[in-house]
């Protein structure tokens, strides 16, 4: 095989064989195929799209391109979970353990957050001493043991989408949506569970902003998915306003603990509710989402989610019987009043996490350090009355520098009306 007749025939619009799709990534990740010519066939794949059979190979092809989690020895099925990602996501802390809770495995790779949105190895390495850097043997022993683990992903997996992706982020072929769906699912299918509950957000925090690009997103991951054998179900979900109230890691956390103790904010609650749901669903736990919820809500009434999140975080190098001492807390704090009176008609989810990693947060550059103890918290959301003057955000500082517009922007990102906002959904779909 050429690779300048495989880059052709995509450029003219034709369909690749698995083996074509196959031996490209082969011959990529071995070093034998330049970055010029899979730049080049990543434009063409990016002008004249994948059909699904096609996104199939690709993303065979590439969980194949490295070591595959081997979860032999685990009680199955293990269900694993996946956000697209978004602003005060802290779904992960409060699932895992609610879903451990209920008596289903979870055995969760997870990642760092990136630009606006947060990741949740970058929460749990906000609490003293945690670590998700655990072999695969000790992260299968710690599953059996208690139920739960949650860890970095290796380098050693998937290397086809680290090359790959660093390949699209500098040729503009990010947002395709074929290439998308197959860097996301190689991850998910190397990861080794036996099903897997799609978070896709859409809104303006999102990376897919419109509600049917969602959709289209996740329908392409379940197909892969389902392909590949893995039960599998996806829920659209709104990323248009920041998730619960708190936004920085350690203020996340905090969060987290509250949920987990009954008290969380109403949407953070009600989606872990029915990611829950859906997972003891894949799980074979329940026979309906009404039941797994029931049981999920129970979890969280009686304590056995927040003790699970406790064996969790101590197995992980954590202290005992954690709910939030010893976090970071920033120096300065600094309210950010409502420039005037009425209800909350929208808070930009995309500005605020970008406030927040200009914080120092997140991370503009994969090298960047991050400060577990700043962020900020929105105590107005969408459809909130305000009085003028009162806060509608706290922002957590390390420093005094640049206070007042830091705090400028914090109010830029809410916008005002005199009447209440239309509310949005917080499930889009459920595919
Ligand atoms: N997340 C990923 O893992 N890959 C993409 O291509 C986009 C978002």
């Amino acid at each position: 095989m050429r690779a300048y007749d495989v880059i052709a025939k995509k450029r003219d619009g034709g369909t690749h064989t698995t083996a074509e799709i196959s031996w490209l990534v082969e011959e990529f990740v071995a070093g034998r195929l330049p970055d010029y010519q899979m730049a080049a066939w990543l434009m063409a794949a990016y002008l004249r799209g994948l059909d699904p059979a096609e996104t199939v190979a690709l993303t065979t092809a590439m969980a194949a391109s490295g070591e595959t989690i081997d979860l032999a020895g685990l009680p199955r099925p293990v269900v694993d979970k996946h956000s697209t990602g978004g602003v005060g996501d802290k779904t992960t802390l409060v699932l895992a353990p609610l879903v451990a809770a209920c008596g289903l495995p979870v055995a969760k790779m997870s990642g760092r957050g990136f630009g606006h949105t947060g990741g949740t190895l970058d929460k749990l390495e906000a609490i003293p001493r945690v670590r998700v850097d655990l072999s695969p043997d000790a992260f299968r022993a710690q599953v059996r043991r208690i139920g739960v683990a949650v860890v970095a992903q290796s380098a050693e997996v998937v290397p086809a989408d680290r090359l790959l992706y660093a390949l699209r982020d500098v040729t503009a072929t990010v947002d395709a949506l074929p290439l998308i769906a197959s860097s996301i699912m190689c991850k998910k299918l190397a990861a080794g569970a036996d099903a897997i509950v799609l978070d896709v957000k859409t809104g303006g925090g999102a990376f897919m902003r419109e509600t049917a690009a969602a959709v289209d997103l996740a329908r392409a991951m379940l197909e892969i998915g389902r392909a590949a054998g893995r039960r599998m179900s996806a829920l659209v979900t709104d990323m248009d306003g920041p998730l619960g109230h708190a936004i920085g890691n350690a203020l996340e956390v905090r969060e987290a603990v509250e949920t987990l103790r009954g008290h969380g904010p109403a949407d953070l609650t009600e989606l872990c509710l029915r990611l829950a749901g859906q997972m003891l669903i894949l799980g074979e736990k329940v026979a309906t989402v009404e039941e797994g919820v029931a049981l999920a809500r129970r979890a969280l009434a009686d304590g056995s989610a927040l003790r699970t999140f406790q064996d969790l975080i101590e197995a992980q190098g954590g202290p005992p019987a954690f709910e939030g001492a010893g976090l970071a807390e920033a120096p300065i704090q600094a309210p950010a009043p409502a420039p005037a009176g009425g209800y909350v008609e929208r808070v930009d989810a995309l500005a605020l996490g970008l406030l927040a990693r200009d914080l120092g947060a997140g991370r503009a550059t994969k090298s960047d350090i991050i400060d577990p103890a700043v962020g900020l918290v929105a105590h107005r959301k969408a459809g909130d009355a305000v009085q003028p003057g009162e806060p509608l955000a706290t922002l957590h500082l390390a420093r005094p520098d640049g206070r007042e517009s830091l705090v400028a922007r914090c109010v830029a990102a809410y916008t005002i009306g005199d009447t209440p906002p239309a509310p949005r959904p917080l499930i889009h779909a459920a595919l």
